[in-house]
């Protein structure tokens, strides 16, 4: 079968191989992909800014379709349709996998960078357990966003960052920043702005301005965001911050705009060694700042949910959807900022 394949240590040396069709062992399933996203993740290891394990078939936000079961496998059969949480070869023993933290332990591999991932028709999965049934109602293509909402679930719904009433910004107008941002509408924000800069203006800050549970799109470079707020909140500053963006000037920005006693959640990684950070002035504000990596359990049937009810417009977010072939193209179009969420397709109408 053909995978999307990370050959070797180093930036670029991603090609499309044949490679043997995965066997399973007792405890293990098959999976059948049905769709997988292209995450910043697989973008970062092609560019050798993430650890990986080379050779290693890329892609971890599948969906699909249980093809075959180990002998000792409980609770799953062949023709289930699951997503699943990345979190394989945790340790189970550490502390943090002992108080229901695997997605930090140090020994995680996830498929994707550390074991073979999803960038091919049918993937070995070992841990029957991070699977999560999903309903049939749901598609493929929404499906495989699961994973990236399940990081915003992680982030904003399980802290408690958004009430009902509050104002909410998001900075960061990427797919994580818009479901970050319809999350936090759904979970109840009276007003949701969401910001970027003239680079977001052609496809990112377009697609917000088509979303109507989104109140306000913001071009710093254009717009007076501050004043907005201002005139929103009495004077007093948002509720709650989004900083979904990695950019230092939306840190500064943030600092500005967040009300006293405010909180910041933090999504993401900047992919620097360090960034300015705004330290005294959120300080000064006494705000609550929030940092998490990856996803917990419960945000899963949280995602799924959350997507089985359309809150999230899939059809707009996925600007790019084909097969595998294409991959070049869709890596290309996102590292130039020229597509939203890029996807491929697998076992189906491709
Ligand atoms: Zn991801
Ligand atoms: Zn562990």
């Amino acid at each position: 079968m053909q995978a999307l394949v990370k050959t070797g240590k180093g930036k670029g040396l991603v090609e499309l191989r044949d490679v043997p069709v995965p066997t399973i062992g007792d405890s293990e399933v098959l999976i059948e992909v049905g769709a997988c996203g292209i995450c910043g993740t697989d973008i970062h290891i092609y560019e050798d800014e993430f650890p990986y394990y080379p050779p290693v078939t890329l892609g971890h936000e599948f969906s699909g379709t249980v093809a075959a079961i180990g002998k000792n496998v409980r609770g799953w059969a062949v023709g289930d349709r699951v997503v699943g949480e990345p979190h394989t070869m945790a340790c189970g023993v550490c502390a943090l996998c002992r108080t229901g933290n695997r997605q930090i332990c140090p020994e995680k591999r996830s498929p994707g960078w550390g074991i073979n991932g999803a960038f091919a028709p049918l993937m070995r999965w070992p841990e029957p357990a991070l699977l999560h049934r999903i309903p049939n109602m749901l598609d493929f293509p929404a499906a495989a966003l699961t994973e990236p909402l399940a990081n915003v679930v992680t982030d904003v719904i399980l802290p408690q960052t958004v009430m009902a009433g509050d104002v909410v910004a998001v900075a960061g107008p990427g797919p994580i920043g818009i479901m970050a941002a319809l999350v936090a509408k759904y979970a109840g924000a009276a007003r949701v702005i969401i910001f970027g800069v003239n680079d977001d203006e052609e496809i990112r800050l377009s697609l917000c301005r088509a979303l109507p549970a989104i109140d306000n799109v913001v071009n710093v470079q254009k717009e007076d965001l501050s004043a907005l707020v201002q005139d929103l909140t009495s004077g007093r500053g948002v509720d709650t911050f989004i900083e979904a963006s990695g950019a230092q000037a939306a840190m500064k920005t943030g600092a500005q705009i967040i009300r006293k006693l405010g909180t910041v959640t933090a999504i993401g990684l900047t992919g620097r060694p360090a960034v300015e950070f705004p330290y005294d002035a959120f300080m000064k504000k006494s705000v609550r700042y929030l940092f998490n990596l990856s996803t917990k359990y419960e945000s899963w049937d949280r995602a799924i949910h959350i997507l089985a009810e359309g809150v999230i417009p899939h059809e707009q977010l996925i600007s790019h959807k084909g097969s595998l072939g294409q991959w070049k193209d869709f890596f290309d179009a996102l590292m130039a900022r020229k597509a939203m969420k890029g996807m491929f397709l697998f076992n189906q109408g491709e």
